[in-house]
């Protein structure tokens, strides 16, 4: 079975976008054992002991490139649009000008904004109202020591009164930010918020509208943080999972069903990824229609579940009011106990 990759990214080490993720035993790890490479994750991953380990983004997809051949990658294609061909197979346009097709199945796992999401359903991401602005403090920062010494290893998370703070160890020592808040959708667009302009992205998080009346540990990152980056939260409808299975064409991860982080995003992409290939195993080349229809189905309810989970994470983190995020915090420490008290 014959297969390649298009990706967006020029090379391999082009995409700077790390973040650690919380691998879980019955969904990313469960994949990645299936896959054959649980060993070469635990080479990476830190927090022993915990079910979830947590790994580097960017060393996640350096073991999953590891594992396929060079050549199978097709790097710096940008998918621009795809349509059925005359023989209802799907023709693929990429911003390079190349244009494929001939394929018996084409996956698209082309994140939030799937550009081959379309030939199957018309469900957009819709924007939640809340965004958060990631930044970076280095092992060169001046902050740097201080920074060690008050967040650790590991993720923290601070919650202000529709506002929050989210802080991540890094693979490289680093420390990754997230300062989210409540913004309108194109304030990122339109030039009410320019990241590029490091002293007024810190004048705008440090005014008494966002972090200014905050801890003097929270400010002094603000005052050091660089490097600063927008994530406006997105998630398609929960009535999109319930699309007409389209021959030749399917969706997997953020492209079927993109929800608010909520911890469970790359767990489900892998998951998705390992059920579709286990049906195409199954059914083979020669029905892969049936393989397609079976991993939809089965995909739905878990689409379903991400999404409404994001939205009530968004609620609860974003809230006013904090008791509901301590119960959740009591419900999830309950869980990994197995206290079903
Ligand atoms: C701020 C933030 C924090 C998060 N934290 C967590 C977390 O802690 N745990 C967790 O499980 N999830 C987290 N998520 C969610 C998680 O990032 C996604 O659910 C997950 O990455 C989805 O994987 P994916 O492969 O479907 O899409 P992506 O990771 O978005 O990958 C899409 C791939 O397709 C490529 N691509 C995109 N467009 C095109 C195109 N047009 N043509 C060709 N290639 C293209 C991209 O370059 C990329 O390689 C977080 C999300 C955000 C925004």
């Amino acid at each position: 079975m014959d297969y390649i990759v298009y990706e967006r990214d020029e090379s391999e080490t082009s995409n700077r976008s790390g973040g650690s993720l919380d691998l879980h035993p019955e969904t990313g790890q469960y994949a990645l054992r299936q896959a054959g490479l649980f060993d070469d994750f635990q080479k990476y991953a830190s927090g022993e002991g915990r079910d979830a380990p947590e790994i580097d983004r960017l060393e996640l997809r350096k073991i999953l490139l590891a594992s396929i051949p060079k050549d199978k990658i097709k790097w710096g294609h940008a998918l621009t649009g795809a349509k059925l061909g005359a023989d209802g197979k799907p023709v693929l346009q990429f911003a390079n000008g190349v244009v494929v097709s001939g394929f018996k199945l084409a996956v698209g796992t082309d994140g939030a904004w799937s550009k081959l999401r379309a030939l199957i359903t018309p469900a957009k991401p819709i924007y939640v109202g809340r965004s958060y602005i990631e930044s970076r403090i280095q092992p060169d920062n001046p902050l740097y020591e201080t920074t060690v010494k008050n967040m650790g290893r590991g993720s923290n998370v601070s919650i202000g009164s529709k506002q929050l703070v989210i802080s991540q160890k890094q693979g490289d020592g680093s420390y990754r930010f997230y300062f989210g808040f409540d913004v309108s959708e194109n304030a990122f667009q339109d030039g009410s918020i320019d990241l590029h302009d490091i002293e007024a992205t810190r004048r705008l998080l440090l005014s008494t509208e966002h972090f200014g009346d905050w801890g003097e540990q929270y400010k002094e990152f603000i005052r050091h943080a660089t490097d600063f980056r927008s994530w406006p939260l997105y998630s398609l409808p929960k009535e999109a999972m319930n699309w007409k299975s389209v021959p030749g064409v399917t969706l997997a991860g953020d492209a079927a069903h993109l929800a608010v982080p909520n911890g469970e995003g790359v767990n489900l992409a892998m998951t998705d990824s390992l059920e579709l290939a286990k049906k195409v195993i199954e059914y083979g080349t020669e029905d892969l229609d049936r393989a397609v229809r079976e991993y939809e189905t089965a995909m739905f309810p878990r689409g379903v579940d991400c999404i409404n989970e994001g939205t009530m994470m968004a609620e609860v983190m974003f809230s006013e009011d904090h008791r509901a995020f301590l119960q959740l915090l009591n419900s999830l420490i309950s869980a990994d106990k197995g206290d079903n008290s």
